[in-house]
C-alpha cells in the first residue's frame, strides 16, 4: 500500500494503471474510517483490480460555524484500515495541495443542493460536487463508491456524473448500522453517552416509518406525524428537518410510494446526525 500526498504523483499513477488495462475502484472519504467506509472498500477491492482510497476532510464543504477544526481524525489507524481492506493507494493530500492561492472554481448542482441538508448547511453541496469533481480528475477511476448514509450527495454526485458526462459509474451503497441501530458516522465520536442513547430514536423512526408503510399506510401526513412523536420524544434531540420526498428529485410528495425518501437530520447537543430510508427498498 502506497500513501500519495501529491496530485501530479497520483495522476500519473492513474494514468499508467489505466493504460495497463486495471480497473481503478475508488472510495472518497473525509477519514476516522468505521465499518461503513470499510463496506464500501471491501465491494471496491471485489470489483476493481486497483482499490483507491481518499482521505481529506474537505475545508470547503463545512461552513463557518461548523465543526472543521474539531472533526475527528486518525490517519495511523485509517491507514491500518485501509490495508485491512487491500487498498494500494491512499490519496491523502494537504488542503494547500487541493486548493492553492487563486483557485475559485465551484460545481453547482442547482436543484439536488437546495432541500434537507441544503437549507441548513448552505454551500456544502457545491463543496462535496467540486471536491468529487476534483478528485474524480486525479484519480480517474472506473467505479466509485458512496454510502447511501449521505443520500442527497449521492443523488447529487450522480445527476453531477450525468450532466458533465465523467466516464466513471457511481455505486450506492447500504447505511451500515451499530448493533443497536445508530447508522455509523464519523460524527458519532462527539456524542456523550446520554446523547448516543438518545440519538437512537433516527432508526427507532426509520424503522416504526417502514412498518407503518409496509402494513399498508400511504398518507405522508400520518407518517410525519408518527415520526415527530418519535423524535420529540427525545428531550436532547432538536430536529433540523424531516421530509418525505421523491427518492431521485427529492421533491415533497403527500402520498407514500415505494419511491418515496423519508430523511431526517437531527441535532443532539451541537452534533448533527442524519439517516434515511426508502420506504420499498429491502433491508
Ligand atoms: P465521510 O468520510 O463521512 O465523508 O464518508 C465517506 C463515504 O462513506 C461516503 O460515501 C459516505 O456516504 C459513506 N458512509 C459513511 N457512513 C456510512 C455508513 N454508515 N454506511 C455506509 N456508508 C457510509
Amino acid at each position: 500500500m502506497k500513501i500519495i500526498t501529491s496530485i501530479t504523483e497520483m495522476q500519473t499513477i492513474a494514468q499508467n494503471l489505466k493504460r495497463e488495462g486495471n480497473t481503478i475502484a475508488f472510495v472518497p472519504t473525509m477519514g476516522f474510517l468505521h465499518e461503513g467506509h470499510a463496506s464500501l472498500l471491501r465491494e471496491g477491492r471485489n470489483r476493481g483490480n486497483i482499490l483507491i482510497l481518499s482521505l481529506f476532510v474537505n475545508p470547503i464543504q463545512f461552513g463557518q460555524n461548523e465543526d472543521l477544526d474539531r472533526y475527528p481524525r486518525d490517519a495511523e489507524r485509517d491507514c491500518r484500515t485501509a490495508a485491512e481492506c487491500g487498498v494500494d493507494f491512499i490519496f491523502m493530500p494537504e488542503a494547500t495541495e487541493m486548493y492553492p492561492q487563486g483557485f475559485q472554481t465551484s460545481i453547482n448542482v442547482r436543484e439536488l443542493s437546495k432541500p434537507l441538508c441544503g437549507t441548513a448547511r448552505p454551500g456544502h453541496f457545491d463543496g462535496v460536487a467540486t471536491v468529487v469533481a476534483k478528485l474524480f480528475n486525479i484519480v480517474m477511476p472506473d467505479l466509485a463508491f458512496f454510502g447511501r448514509k449521505d443520500y442527497q450527495q449521492l443523488a447529487l454526485i450522480r445527476r453531477m456524473v450525468a450532466d458533465l458526462s465523467i466516464p466513471v459509474s457511481v455505486i450506492g451503497m447500504p447505511i451500515i448500522r451499530e448493533s443497536d441501530g445508530l447508522a455509523m458516522s464519523s460524527r458519532n465520536a462527539y456524542l456523550s453517552p446520554v446523547e448516543r442513547k438518545s440519538a437512537l430514536a433516527l432508526s427507532r423512526a426509520i424503522h416504526d416509518i417502514r412498518s407503518l408503510y409496509v402494513s399498508g399506510e400511504r398518507s405522508i401526513e400520518t407518517l410525519r406525524r408518527k415520526a415527530l412523536t418519535i423524535i420529540l420524544q427525545e428531550p436532547l434531540l432538536q430536529i433540523d428537518y424531516l421530509e418525505f420526498c421523491n427518492e431521485h428529485s427529492l421533491q415533497p410528495l403527500t402520498e407514500a410510494t415505494d419511491d418515496t425518501l423519508f430523511a431526517l437530520a437531527v441535532k443532539a447537543g451541537t452534533t448533527r446526525l442524519i439517516d434515511n430510508t426508502v420506504l420499498g427498498e429491502k433491508v
